[in-house]
């Protein structure tokens, strides 16, 4: 059990050592024996699994310190509406959302830090963190630091993502019913997405630039025998051409498609591009930890990676579902592992003071 130093609410010692340092100045030199790290949390990322994990290790008294490189909201912030957060049942943008959920972190007390993280190093009990503003210390660090998709790199592709272009069929599916969508990839995420698409349209084409899918056999099937489905092998996507509406916005119009055996290449009306390529979890600040075949880092269920001490949630993770509702449901996990990690970590050093 942990006690509380009255009068040093940031100092926790374990009950046995409270009841031999009686008087409060002695527990004070007891916790001050010992070097204390500057926050008891780091969360490296702040998108919805590092701003969760934020606001649940700050409501827990932790102190805790949220570092973000680019914005708040991570990958959050290019959806135009998010329809599928539970408690939010009008599409809200993926900036409000964002906001919230830092207001809400900020509400309990956790603190942000904007910059890189360039470096993470575990020495006896304490992580060290160096950002490009400074040098920090904690007993925990939760690294939420998220996925890159794969791009395609193709003219057209990065000025017509959230226009049309997408990496994501549950989220932006549902915006392109009964419209002509083409799907690039032939992966499991390919097919299963492709899948899930073909329920909200019949004109869906699939592209995949080899001969035969590279998808599991089964899943691989369910797609070619799907009527709903024109499957294009040999065929790679080179341009994304827009058009503006009648709001004046740029939207996808077509895509100019090549054939890899033949070279023929012929330009088609096109409503929207799914690219399922593969996605790039950010892991560079974790080289050493176990990782699944894809580069995803693997964590237990309570999101411990296989160094003690450092947790990791959302889209680095080695998950089965990519969402903003289980990268925001383990940052909650993760944090509360993370007191309770840290919980033990302060009963070995002060019970060996
Ligand atoms: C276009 C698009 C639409 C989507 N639509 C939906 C949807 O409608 N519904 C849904 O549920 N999901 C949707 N998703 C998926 C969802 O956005 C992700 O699952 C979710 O954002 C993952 O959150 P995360 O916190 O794990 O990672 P991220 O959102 O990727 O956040 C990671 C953060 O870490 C930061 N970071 C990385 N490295 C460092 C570093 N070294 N130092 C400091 N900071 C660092 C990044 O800048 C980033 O802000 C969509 C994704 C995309 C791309």
């Amino acid at each position: 059990m942990v006690c509380v130093v009255r009068g040093y609410p940031k100092f926790r010692i374990p009950a046995a050592a409270a009841r031999i340092h009686t008087n409060r100045k002695s527990l004070y030199s007891l916790c001050m024996a010992r070097e204390k790290p500057s926050k008891d949390v780091i969360v490296i990322g702040g998108g919805a699994a590092g701003l969760t994990a934020g606001q649940y290790c700050a409501r827990a008294g932790l102190s805790v310190l949220v570092v973000e490189e680019l914005a708040l909201g991570g990958q959050a912030l290019n959806i135009e509406g998010i329809e599928n957060y539970p408690g939010f049942p009008e599409p809200v943008s993926g900036f409000k959302f964002a906001e919230k959920l830092e207001t809400q972190a900020k509400k309990f007390g956790a603190e942000f830090l904007y910059t890189s993280v360039q470096s993470l190093k575990k020495e006896e009990n304490v992580f060290t963190v160096t950002t490009g503003k400074g040098v920090f210390t904690a007993w925990a660090v939760i690294l939420a630091t998220g996925a890159k998709h794969r791009l395609l790199c193709i003219p057209g592709e990065k000025e017509l993502t959230g226009r049309g272009v997408s990496y994501c069929a549950a989220c932006d599916g549902p915006f392109f019913k009964n419209r002509k969508i083409l799907v690039v990839g032939g992966g499991d995420a390919a097919c299963d997405e492709a899948m899930f698409l073909s329920k909200l349209t019949d004109k869906l084409i699939v592209i995949h630039r080899r001969g035969r899918f590279r998808a599991q056999k089964a899943l691989a099937d369910r797609v070619l025998k799907n009527p709903r489905i024109e499957v294009r092998f040999n065929t790679v996507l080179e341009e994304i051409r827009g058009r503006a509406n009648e709001k004046g916005i740029e939207k996808v119009a077509a895509g100019v498609l090549r054939r890899t055996d033949t070279g023929e290449r012929r330009e088609e009306e096109i409503d929207a591009v799914f690219v399922f390529t593969g996605s790039v979890p950010q892991t560079r600040l974790a080289p050493d930890i176990s990782k699944d075949e894809g580069g995803c880092i693997i964590t237990d269920a309570q999101m411990r990676t296989s160094l003690p001490g450092l947790f990791c949630a959302g889209d680095v993770r080695s998950t089965p579902f990519r969402q903003l509702v289980v990268a925001a449901g383990e940052g909650a996990v993760a944090a509360h592992a993370a007191a309770r990690y840290i919980d033990e970590v302060l009963d070995t050093v002060y019970s060996s003071a």
